[in-house]
């Protein structure tokens, strides 16, 4: 055993693996992911509500008893995690919900949830002795990795889809990735197929966001639920809203809630409920139809606004929906005009300015709301995942540009009629 790590156990075949042999593949090759055990019962002696309420740090290594690496001289960190617990009090308002918050994710060093397990990711690199990364990506993660990567000195091979927005790009160049765009999304994610020619190619180490390739950046992603729960002074929300791609953010945040729940810290769970746009819902779509876990149908051609979403296949989707099944949750898709609303909704009434990806989540509660699925007396919790200013290319779609008058009351009288509908 090491550390408080018992095993890591492959989701398909059963192989189990001992951390020490640095794995991050099944040898089987069967492209299961490695779920990383922990020896609860060692953990019950001393992990209590005191315990952690006793720890002042203000970052997700906080939780370093219950996260790889080994040591802590190895973490690589940038202070993420640690966001607030926002009360929506003009948003319930408006949503005729009594209790809303918003886990705000946009506060992380890169602006988006990515950075907890990408933090663990390079941590778990940098303890394992690997100097060159690389990542397969929608944007976010690999601009994420990057930065970590940077701060460790470690070198970044980042294949981002064609349709990146150029912001996530820049963030990329200037981290010192050595960033591509690869054509091609269809059935087959053309920037995973490069990742692992590479990483076979080349022996760098594979550091995506999702479970089968990088088993470690899942333990990061679980701290959301932690820091819920204790914002929550320990009582357990109603609902959790997970926007879903590959499903492997809502299988981290599954996760700290079962490790919270095995160590006697909560006595229930709450409901996960996770949001795909209907440009890419193999996820809902599985759901829905009681798919097999393991042999998910892949989405033909996704398109939608939330590129973080746009994973074709849900390589997490199996331990997805097993955390759907046991919290007795749901899953829906909504357009896109509805995450654009959403957006502006949030961003208006909150203050809170989140890409596409960040608010389908929120997204999906408002239409649980029109539909029925929840209730309005109903305590809900939405995750908001990554920051508005990923996206200026959408955002510049939606809201156009603000007029430009020269210095003249009477020019500014019809520009705010003509813009905002504003007469003055
Ligand atoms: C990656 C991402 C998601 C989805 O996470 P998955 O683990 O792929 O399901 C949601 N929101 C944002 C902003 C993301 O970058």
């Amino acid at each position: 055993m090491t550390k408080y790590i018992r095993n890591l156990r492959c989701s398909r075949c059963g192989s189990e693996y001992d951390y020490r042999s640095k794995p991050s593949l099944c040898l089987k090759n069967d492209l299961g992911r490695l779920d990383i055990n922990y020896d609860y019962e060692s953990l019950k002696e001393f992990y209590t509500r005191e315990y952690v309420n006793g720890k002042s740090l203000m970052s997700q290594w906080k939780y370093f008893d219950l996260l790889p690496p080994e040591s802590s001289e190895n973490v690589v960190t940038l202070n993420e995690g640690a966001t607030p617990l926002i009360k929506a009090q003009r948003l319930a308002e408006r949503l005729g919900l009594r209790r809303l918050w918003i886990k705000d994710e946009t506060r992380n060093p890169t602006a988006s949830y990515k950075d907890r397990g990408m933090s663990v990711a390079v941590s778990v690199a940098k303890e394992f002795g690997y100097r060159k990364l690389a990542t397969a990506s929608s944007g976010n993660a690999a601009v994420a990795l990057s930065a970590y990567a940077a701060r460790a000195g470690m070198e970044i091979y980042a294949f981002v889809i064609e349709q990146a927005s150029y912001s996530k790009v820049a963030q990329l160049l200037f981290y010192g990735a050595k960033v591509v765009r690869v054509r091609g999304l269809g059935r087959e994610d053309p920037t995973v197929k490069m990742m692992r020619l590479a990483c076979e190619k080349f022996g760098f180490f594979p550091s995506p966001s999702f479970g089968p390739f990088n088993p470690y950046q899942i333990e990061g992603s679980k701290t959301i639920s932690y820091e819920i729960v204790e914002q929550l002074q320990w009582r357990v929300a109603d609902w959790v809203f997970v926007p879903v791609g590959a499903a492997s953010l809502l299988t981290g945040v599954w996760k700290g809630f079962r490790d919270y729940f095995e160590l006697g810290l909560i006595d229930g769970y709450p409901r996960l409920f996770a949001v795909q746009s209907t440009g890419n819902p193999p996820f809902v779509r599985a759901f829905k139809e009681g798919q097999d876990p393991l042999n998910i149908r892949p989405w033909d051609y996704p398109h939608t606004i939330a590129w973080g979403l746009e994973d074709p296949y849900p390589w997490d989707g199996d331990a997805g929906l097993t955390a759907l099944r046991v919290t007795k949750g749901n899953a829906d898709e909504v357009e896109d005009a509805l995450i654009v609303e959403a957006m502006k909704l949030l961003a208006s009434s909150e203050g809170i300015f989140a890409e596409p990806s960040g608010v389908a989540s929120l997204a999906g509660l408002m239409k649980a709301l029109q539909t029925g699925l929840i209730d309005k007396d109903e305590e809900v919790v939405v995750l908001v995942t990554g920051h508005g200013l990923k996206d200026p290319d959408v955002v510049k779609e939606v809201v156009g540009d603000a007029p430009t008058i020269n210095p003249d009351l009477e020019e500014l009288r019809v520009a705010l009629l003509k813009k905002y509908g504003a007469a003055l």
